[in-house]
């Protein structure tokens, strides 16, 4: 096997080796601890089968521990400075496939047309920071079903999107992500094992998709706007927060009024106390009642 690449020692030989500078702006903190990509991997229940996409392979630490595991690897990585070096870093593996973009922009429909047989896909990441909720959404919202994400995050991001309700951590986030994935955290990752450290330390999150919605709906779109009108103003009423969303002339008054009542919701209850069977009920009855 390899020497590994996260090691304090090899990194910093391979970001000497090819002259390389942290951008802060792309959120690079790199991983240079084995036991912890060990543990991402167990985490992933990653085997032959497995295809893994991987965003911002960094100088490689992640990806060539997925690619021992795994029956492919793809990767997406937006900084140009970076191809160079993973040429070099990976080249012991022929089950790499790393594409110079923005994960935001690229169609994971046709790019996982280089998997070359069907098997779960999974995402596995140590996320940039600075985008970790676009790109999450992107994921989730795309056509390719995703079948389970393992990604490192800032703790609290991962927190808010694993809350419960009732919780000060719930918002639509964690709504928007629960409804189509169950969300655990599987550890905490101390910000001493990266270089540069980040300020923060981080928590490994592991989504698995629900095989179903968590709930039925009769209108996704409007339902996840519902959730995000609900937070808008935390310290606020259900009932003010719609009115502020959805207009407080007579008809819609009316509307709102008559729609809670339907779904039993208290309108002075908070949004933070609504479960998602709860809001969806709430969604469903607003969509019988529209004009
Ligand atoms: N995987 C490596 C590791 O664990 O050591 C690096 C992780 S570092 C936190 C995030 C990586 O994402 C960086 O390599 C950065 O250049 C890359 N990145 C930032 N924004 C990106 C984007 N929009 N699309 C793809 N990669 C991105």
């Amino acid at each position: 096997m390899n020497k590994d690449i996260a090691t304090p020692s090899r990194t910093r030989e391979i970001l000497q080796k090819h002259g390389f500078s942290f951008k802060k702006s792309l959120g690079q903190n790199f991983l240079t601890e084995p036991n912890i990509l060990n543990k991402i991997v167990a985490t992933a229940e990653i085997d032959e089968h497995t295809n893994v996409i991987e965003v911002g392979p960094g100088i490689g630490a992640l990806t060539e521990h997925l690619a021992r595991a795994a029956h492919q690897v793809l990767a997406f990585e937006i900084d140009d400075r970076l191809i160079p070096v993973l040429a070099d870093t990976l080249s012991p593996y022929d089950n790499i496939k790393v594409v110079h973009n923005d994960i935001l922009k690229v169609d994971l429909m046709k790019e996982t047309a280089y998997f070359d047989q069907a098997g779960p896909i999974k995402v596995v990441a140590n996320l940039p920071y600075y985008i970790t909720t676009p790109i999450m959404m992107h994921i989730l919202e795309s056509d390719l079903a995703v079948d389970e994400l393992v990604v490192m995050m800032q703790r609290e991001v991962a927190d808010r999107i694993s809350a419960k309700p009732g919780t000060k951590a719930y918002g639509s986030l964690s709504i928007a992500v629960q409804y189509y994935m169950e969300a655990t955290t599987a550890f905490i990752v101390p910000k001493t094992v990266f270089i540069p450290q980040p300020n923060v330390d981080s928590a490994i999150l592991r989504l698995v998709r629900r095989e179903t919605p968590a709930v039925e709906v009769t209108n996704e779109k409007e339902f996840f706007k519902l959730t995000k009108s609900a937070f808008i103003l935390r310290r606020k009423t259900l009932w003010n927060n719609l009115l502020n969303s959805y207009g407080k002339d007579e008809a819609k008054r009316a509307w709102l009024e008559t729609s809670l009542q339907q779904a039993e919701i208290d309108p002075k209850r908070r949004g933070e106390t609504l479960s998602l069977e709860e809001f969806a009920r709430l969604s469903n009855a607003l969509e019988a009642n529209r004009q």
